[in-house]
């Protein structure tokens, strides 16, 4: 299930962009204009209930810091565990680190061993807010791996698709985006 036109355009309308934020070259978008619209939170938050429905998922794993806003609200929705995957040195107990290039250095998210329970094969949705370069969901998405569970499908509200983001993540998961930029 995607979105239909008139709740792509209700969500579109919402986002913000800023030019030259954080840097000059950059266009950031802005979701908090998103979130404080109770009109087009709600649409995003409805539709993403009924894609992953019935996707028989057992968490939702979401991308410090804008995929807890919309990873916690669905996991609840949907009945489901929620795990935070937390930049480097915020998580108490022993964790699965992965390290990923930016424009200028390296970064480094983490997830505790024990995040998606003893069992092995938990069933896995992975959120955040944007894919741009895809370092950070890479990063993300082997850090799944490596607990033992299977990410079945990586979810952004924007995908920036005149990057190669999104093409490279989908050799490791499926991978949604309700708007793409190209
Ligand atoms: P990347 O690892 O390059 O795919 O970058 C993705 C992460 O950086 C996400 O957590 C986004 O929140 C953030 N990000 C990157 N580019 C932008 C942008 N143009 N606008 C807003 N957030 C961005």
């Amino acid at each position: 299930m995607i979105l239909n036109n008139e709740q792509r355009k209700i969500i579109e309308d919402s986002i913000r962009s800023i030019p030259d934020f954080p840097k000059k070259g950059i266009v950031f978008k802005d979701i908090t204009t998103l979130l404080n619209n109770k009109d087009a939170y709600s649409v995003l938050m409805t539709h993403l209930k009924d894609r992953y429905k019935d996707y028989n998922l057992d968490y939702i794993a979401g991308i410090d810091a804008r995929g807890f806003i919309f990873g916690a609200a669905l996991a609840q929705m949907l009945e489901l565990g929620f795990v935070p995957i937390r930049k480097k040195g915020k998580l108490p107990f022993t964790t699965y680190n992965e390290k990923y290039a930016l424009e200028y250095g390296v970064d480094e998210i983490e997830v505790h061993i024990d995040a998606f329970g003893e069992k092995k094969g938990a069933r896995v949705l992975m959120i955040d807010d944007l894919i741009a370069t895809g370092g950070t969901a890479n990063a993300a998405a082997k850090l799944i791996e490596h607990t033992g569970a299977v990410c079945v499908e990586a979810c952004f509200i924007i995908g920036l698709s005149f990057l190669d983001g999104i093409k490279n993540l989908k050799e490791k998961t499926d991978v949604y985006c309700l708007i793409e930029e190209s």
